[in-house]
């Protein structure tokens, strides 16, 4: 049996939606790491979470829905994988991430403030689309980065630019315990 993964904040230090969607892995150097949208009702907890769902949409995840992200997050990679070496982004991951937003435009609403909803998981799934759409048109200036450690994507608002880890308690602190142990006799 697996266990479903329970979402906390430090799942969500992208700094964007699409960002957050696309590190939903345990880690992405050197490897992939194991998926945390471990089902169908992980992958609902997480929108739910992220406030792309109500609380009462969860049931509604089908292992549909589940393949589905699971294609997003991929073409959310290899679009921000290019965008992070500073090369264009492939055409049919794009394009992708266009088809992903029309095919539940029905289900989506926007709001006057620029925030979309629904209340289905793949109207959620079309806003995670959109919002990648929108980051890879709109990027920020110092751009999308990936932390040293683990390869999650984020965006580095700190003042000095100098954001090197997804976060201080995790990857951070392994680097500095691993400075710590090759600087001893
Ligand atoms: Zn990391």
């Amino acid at each position: 049996m697996t266990t479903s993964t329970v979402w906390v904040e430090d799942h969500f230090i992208g700094g964007d939606l699409a960002l957050d969607f696309a590190n939903t892995v345990y880690r992405r150097r050197p490897e992939t790491g194991a998926d945390l949208f471990t089902g169908p009702d992980a992958l609902a907890a997480w929108l739910t979470r992220a406030r792309l769902l109500p609380d009462s949409a969860r049931v509604g995840a089908t292992e549909a829905a589940l393949a589905e992200a699971r294609t997003l997050r991929a073409q959310l990679w290899t679009v921000f994988d290019a965008h992070r070496d500073s090369h264009t982004i492939p055409a049919d991951a794009f394009a992708g991430l266009l088809d992903t937003a029309r095919r539940s435009v029905t289900d989506l609403a926007i709001h006057p403030d620029g925030s979309a909803s629904s209340h289905d998981p793949r109207g959620a799934l079309a806003v995670v689309a959109l919002s990648g759409i929108s980051l890879a048109l709109n990027p920020p200036p110092q751009g999308v980065r990936a932390c040293d450690g683990c390869g999650w994507f984020f965006i580095d608002a700190s003042r000095g630019r100098r954001r090197r880890w997804c976060s201080m308690k995790t990857c951070g602190n392994q680097a500095k315990a691993a400075r710590h142990r090759s600087s001893q006799p």
